[in-house]
């Protein structure tokens, strides 16, 4: 039987319905809407993609969003100071820098930058307090993605307590957080990278299993234990014909969008595991949309813990 397909999109909408009322009974107590201040620097184009969609986001859900769009060329001290000045905003409840920081500002800057973000703003969940918070069980402002995710099964009603989880990836804003939620569900966690070895056949013991390493199409269905709960974290632009054609069968709907323009999105986790996954994530559509709907969660409970 080929694997139910877990809606994020349509599981999104339903967060986000929620969230208008509570950012419209924001509004009435606190006489203004909350306030998230977004940060772009440079021009690249995936980011003011981003970007765009999370301020349109915020506005359909009740709230204000200011940008402010810097150059490339901006120097390291004044990002710090634009985020001084947003830390001390009284009508900024939240913070976001959209990564990755201009290559020119050098490997450390994106660090720099999350350090100086005041916790009880920092709507994305990377300053190291509230990473400690994560790891402590106690935060209130948790990573979107990893929290999306979190969203997305428990609305889907799977169960995670008990159950071996196994992470494919160990980034900071993916990979690490995650496997802390599952941890604190009570799953039993197996967190894999790179240097992990016989990754296929660890893989292939989850329960659930969560792809969050950046290659397309990469899990195949020897990865997967039939039944298993396959959550593809994904989001890779495949612009090489051989990939795509590796990935979408000739009758695969995106392999013909890739004949048309080039390009397709593919996730980490190959089509073909549909037929033997339990429940798996579309890409698009499954885990994105849960990350922007817990950035705007995440607002709106910065704004909350502010006002009280
Ligand atoms: P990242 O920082 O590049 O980390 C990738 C992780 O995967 C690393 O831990 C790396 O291991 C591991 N890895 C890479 N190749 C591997 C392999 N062959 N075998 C096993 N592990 C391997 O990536 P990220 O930021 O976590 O993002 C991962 C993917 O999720 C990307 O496609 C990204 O676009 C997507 N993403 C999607 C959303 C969303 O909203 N849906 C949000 C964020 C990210 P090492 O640590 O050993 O190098």
């Amino acid at each position: 039987m080929p694997a139910t397909i877990l809606d994020g999109t349509a599981v999104a909408a339903q967060i986000r319905s929620e969230l208008s009322s509570r950012a419209a009974a924001f509004t009435q107590r606190a006489g203004r809407q909350p306030g998230l201040g977004i940060v772009l620097i440079g021009d690249k184009a995936d980011s003011q993609i981003y970007v765009n969609s999370k301020l349109k986001s915020a506005g359909d859900e009740g709230m204000k969003a200011t940008l402010s769009h810097l150059p490339a060329s901006t120097s390291l001290a004044d990002i710090l100071s634009l985020i001084d000045t947003l830390n001390a905003d009284p009508l900024t409840d939240g913070i976001l820098v959209q990564a990755p920081l201009p290559e020119s500002l050098g490997p450390a800057a994106m660090q720099k930058v999350f350090d100086a973000i005041a916790p009880s703003k920092d709507v994305d969940g990377v300053t190291p307090e509230n990473v400690g918070r994560l790891v402590q069980n106690r935060a209130d402002l948790v990573a979107c993605t990893p929290a999306g995710i979190i969203e997305l099964l428990r609305r889907s009603r799977i169960d995670v307590a008990g159950k071996h989880a196994v992470v494919i990836g160990r980034s900071d804003i993916v990979g690490k957080p995650v496997s802390m939620l599952l941890l604190h569900r009570h799953a039993t966690v197996t967190m894999c990278h790179s240097r992990t070895q016989n990754l296929e056949q660890i893989a292939a013991t989850g329960d659930i299993l969560v792809a969050a390493l950046g290659r397309p199409g990469f899990v195949t269905r020897a990865f997967v234990r039939p039944g298993a709960t396959v959550i593809d974290v994904g989001i890779n632009l495949v612009t090489e014909a051989g990939v795509a054609r590796s990935i979408f069968h000739d009758a695969h709907p995106r392999r013909a969008l890739f004949e048309r323009k080039g390009s397709v999105l593919a996730g980490d986790v190959h089509p073909d595991v549909a037929e033997v996954a339990g429940a798996l994530t579309p890409v698009p559509g499954g885990v994105g949309p849960l990350t922007i709907a817990m950035l705007m969660a995440n607002t709106i409970t910065a704004a909350e813990l502010r006002g009280r």
